[in-house]
C-alpha cells in the first residue's frame, strides 16, 4: 500500500470544504493525528512552533521549524501545501496570521493542542473564536477508506503475530514487567514503529483493566490479561488483548466467567452492521454480562475507534446513538473484573463492511493455556 494512497492530496481538498460548512474560516493544526491525516507528516511535537495553516478557501501552509524543514517536505502531501519556516529566535505567531487572507471570525484547533500553543494563537488572531477542529475532522476520519483499512488490518496482524508467539515469553516466575520487556521488543520486531502500551495483569492485577506491569512474579495457574498495541510505520495502530493461563489450570471461578466474556465478546462482533447504533454493540456484549450475573463487574465501555489515534471516534458506548457505517473501526473489547481476585479482556479490532462486522486480529479468543 502506498503512502499516497493512504495520505491522498484530495483529504486537503475535503477539509476545506468542511471546514466551510462547518462555518469555519480556517483549521490549524500542530504536530498530531489531524495533521498526520491530512498530509501524512509524522511531525515532531514540541515547543517550536510545527502548525498547518488550512484556510477554508485558497492555499494550505504548513509553518516548520527551520531545523526541521527537510523532514516535513519528505511527508507524502507536503507538496500540495506552501512550506514556511522559522529559525530558533524568531517568533512564528506572526506567520499565522500572515497565511491567512481578509478577516478570521472563527478557526478550528487540534483537538489536543498544547495550552500554550493555544494561548499564542488567541494572542496572534485575537479577533478569532477558537473551536475544536474535531467539529470538522471528526467525520471525515470516522470513515476509512480502503486503504486505511488496509494499514489496520496490516497493524492487526502484526499484534497477532506476537500474540500467537505468547508462549515464549509468558512463563511462571517470570515477573510481568519481564515479559512485557520482551514483548516490547516483539512488538517491534512485528512491524511495529513504536510501542504504544504493554499491559501484563497477572492475578489480581488482571481485575484492573489499565494495569500497566509490576514486578510481581506470575504464578502457575494464575490468569493473566496481555493488551498490548503499537503504530506502524503507516501511522495506522494495533490493539489487541487476550487472556492466557500459564503452568497448570485457572480457577473453575475463572473459568465460568470466561466462557460468559467470550460468548459477550462474540455476541458483540456479530451485532455488528450498517445501520446498528454503537450503543447496540455495546448492550450486546452487556447484556450477555449481565445475565450471567457479573454486569457490575463489566466496568467500561466496550470499545473504541482506531485509526491514527488508538482511542478515537465512534465510541462503542451506552448513549452513543449514531448509526455505525461501512469503514467505521473499532475495538470490541469486554472484561469481566474480579477486585483483588482476577479479571479477563478479549479485545479485537472490529472493521464494519456491508456484510458486517470484520474483525481484523484473529487469533483464537478462547482462554488459552501456555
Ligand atoms: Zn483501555
Ligand atoms: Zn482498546
Ligand atoms: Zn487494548
Amino acid at each position: 500500500m502506498g503512502l499516497d494512497e493512504l495520505y491522498p492530496a484530495a483529504r486537503l481538498t475535503a477539509a476545506q470544504r468542511a471546514t466551510a460548512a462547518a462555518g469555519l474560516d480556517a483549521l490549524l493544526l500542530t504536530p498530531g493525528s489531524d495533521l498526520r491525516y491530512l498530509t501524512g507528516y509524522d511531525a515532531h511535537a514540541g515547543e517550536r512552533l510545527t502548525c498547518l495553516v488550512l484556510p477554508a478557501e485558497g492555499e494550505a501552509t504548513l509553518i516548520v521549524p527551520t531545523l526541521e524543514r527537510p523532514a516535513a517536505e519528505a511527508a507524502p502531501g507536503v507538496a500540495a501545501v506552501r512550506l514556511v519556516d522559522h529559525a530558533d529566535g524568531t517568533d512564528p505567531y506572526p506567520l499565522v496570521r500572515a497565511a491567512l487572507s481578509g478577516p478570521v471570525a472563527a478557526v478550528g484547533l487540534a483537538d489536543r493542542m498544547w495550552a500554550e500553543q493555544v494561548l499564542a494563537l488567541r494572542a496572534a488572531l485575537p479577533e478569532a473564536t477558537q473551536r475544536l477542529a474535531s467539529a470538522v475532522l471528526r467525520e471525515l476520519r470516522l470513515r476509512k477508506s480502503p486503504a486505511e483499512v488496509a494499514a489496520l488490518a496490516e497493524a492487526g496482524a502484526a499484534i497477532d503475530a506476537v500474540h500467537a508467539a505468547m508462549g515464549r515469553w509468558l512463563r511462571p516466575g517470570r515477573t510481568e514487567a519481564q515479559v512485557a520487556a520482551d514483548l516490547a521488543a516483539a512488538i517491534r520486531a512485528a512491524g511495529h514503529v513504536t510501542v504504544d502500551f504493554v499491559i501484563v495483569a497477572a492475578g489480581p492485577n488482571g481485575a484492573s483493566p489499565h494495569h500497566g506491569t509490576s514486578d510481581r512474579p506470575i504464578r502457575a495457574g494464575e490468569p493473566v490479561v496481555v493488551d498490548i498495541g503499537g503504530t506502524m510505520p503507516s501511522g495506522y495502530r494495533s490493539d489487541c488483548t487476550r487472556t492466557y493461563v500459564a503452568g497448570g489450570p485457572a480457577p473453575a471461578e475463572f473459568t465460568d466467567y470466561y466462557t460468559v466474556l467470550y460468548e459477550a465478546q462474540r455476541a458483540a462482533v456479530a451485532a455488528v452492521r450498517p445501520g446498528i447504533t454503537a450503543e447496540a454493540v455495546d448492550a450486546a456484549a452487556r447484556e450477555v454480562i449481565t445475565a450471567a450475573g457479573y454486569g457490575d463487574a463489566f466496568l467500561h465501555r466496550t470499545g473504541h475507534g482506531i485509526g491514527l489515534d488508538t482511542h478515537e471516534e465512534p465510541y462503542v458506548v451506552a448513549g452513543n446513538r449514531r448509526p455505525l457505517e461501512a469503514g467505521m473501526a473499532f475495538s470490541v473489547e469486554p472484561g469481566i473484573y474480579l477486585a483483588g481476585r482476577h479479571g479477563a479482556r478479549i479485545e479485537d479490532i472490529v472493521v464494519c463492511t456491508t456484510d458486517g462486522g470484520q474483525r481484523l486480529n484473529t487469533t483464537p479468543t478462547e482462554l488459552i493455556a501456555l
